[in-house]
């Protein structure tokens, strides 16, 4: 189907921040997948857990048990508020169950009532039918027949509004600690608590898509960490948890799972043998204090430099925003032109929301890397101010 526009480039092997093209022509990768490969292409301890398992088992039905799912979860649950996971092979089923998670509950309370599902402007949970209607951008919701009850949108950190929304139908409300595809926008830490606490004091459940800016990708393993005590009761994972390979996870408390008895959920290949011993071995890094390091280092030292390119091209670069390695570039000329003029200098980055392109590289990018993404930025920032001045 024609629901891509692609740009006119292919790879045919990837090696840490680096994709060749089938005549070895390298590109630096700042975008890795849209925050998927965070452990950098082809990864000699991920490939190695591949082939490993790929030469054992790699799917048994859900009906028996599976000891490395058991294993996974066990040490998602360890480094998380969560007590229970469940795993599916993409962000959107991690936010569809969720939804359905967040629902039960209320259902198995004895409140049915309890099913709207409160989201912000700007964010994107997944293109279901359900995840569509809880970000509610009327681009990815147009034709997809009426919006669907129980979903509710809300401008982005608007607390009155939030305030005034929740009430005795709600279920759940649903948010990206920092923004992806609305352009690296981070919530501020006041409304985060101010969040967690209007959902303890009303029986709310607090969801976190942490698909994008979760797993590392901000310099802690999980984006809401940055703030204390605003820990959420449902958390969706996905992206870096396989490093490529198709993995999503939907964590949640023991109480908030409450309702997911047996046979209320289920997936055929959702943590199957192969999924989880790539994602075992992705956890093993994520989950490791000198990568979360490395990020913070290699992110500060963006912040700097970006800063410097802003100051320089003022009018190119209007504003640098995001968190760690989830990094917003907000643009005066059009983003897409800009990602052109990145990969004329074979750098790849990606597209956001709010004319914004995104830096979302490896998180084992070296510095040296940063330096050089940095060098290809300012030649595509001096590309870009040429192409506004000759169209003027
Ligand atoms: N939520 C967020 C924050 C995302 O960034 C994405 C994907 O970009 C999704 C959900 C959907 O994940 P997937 O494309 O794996 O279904």
């Amino acid at each position: 189907m024609g629901v891509y526009s692609r740009a006119p480039l292919a790879f045919e092997r990837g090696e840490g921040a680096r994709l060749y093209t089938a005549d070895g022509e390298a590109y630096l990768d700042c975008l890795a997948g849209i925050a998927v490969t965070a452990l950098g292409h082809t990864n000699p301890k991920l490939v190695q857990a591949v082939k490993d398992q790929a030469e054992k088992l790699w799917h048994v039905s859900n009906i028996f048990m599976i000891p490395d799912q058991q294993k996974l979860a066990d040490r998602l649950t360890q480094v998380s508020f969560a007590d229970v996971v469940f795993f599916t092979n993409s962000g959107t089923e991690a936010i569809e169950c969720a939804i359905k998670t967040a629902r039960k509950h209320h259902w198995a309370n004895g409140h049915p009532e309890r099913l709207d599902i409160i989201g912000f402007d700007g964010s994107f949970h997944g293109r279901s039918i359900a995840a569509v209607n809880a970000s509610g951008n009327p681009s990815y919701l147009e034709g997809f027949g009426p919006k669907l009850p129980g979903f509710i949108q809300l401008p982005f950190g608007d607390m009155d509004a939030l305030r005034e929304a929740v009430g005795p139908t709600t279920a759940a409300i649903i948010i990206e600690p920092v923004q992806g595809e609305g352009g690296a926008r981070s919530v501020p830490e006041a409304t985060l608590k101010a969040m967690r606490q209007l959902c303890d004091e009303t029986g709310t459940l607090l969801i976190y898509d942490e698909i994008q800016c979760g797993l590392a990708r901000t310099g802690k393993l999980f984006a809401h960490e940055w703030v204390e005590g605003a820990e959420p009761d449902i958390m969706a994972l996905a992206k870096a948890l396989g490093g490529g390979f198709p993995v999503g996870a939907c964590l949640a408390t023991a109480e908030a799972a409450k309702g997911m008895t047996v046979g209320s959920h289920g997936s055929t290949y959702g943590g199957n043998p192969l999924a989880m011993a790539v994602g075992l071995a992705a956890m093993e890094e994520l989950t490791k204090p000198e990568l979360m390091a490395h990020v913070r280092e290699v992110a500060g030292y963006f912040t700097q430099q970006l800063s410097g390119l802003r100051d320089r091209f003022p009018d190119v670069v209007v504003d640098v925003r995001g968190k760690g390695l989830l990094i917003g570039i907000k643009l005066a000329t059009p983003n897409r032109e800009f990602m052109q003029h990145a990969r004329d200098q074979h750098l790849l980055i990606a597209g956001g929301g709010d004319n914004c392109v995104r830096l979302l590289p490896p998180l084992t990018l070296t510095l040296a890397e940063a330096r050089e993404a940095i060098e290809k930025l300012e030649g595509a920032c001096e590309a870009a101010r040429a192409r506004a001045k000759a169209a003027a």
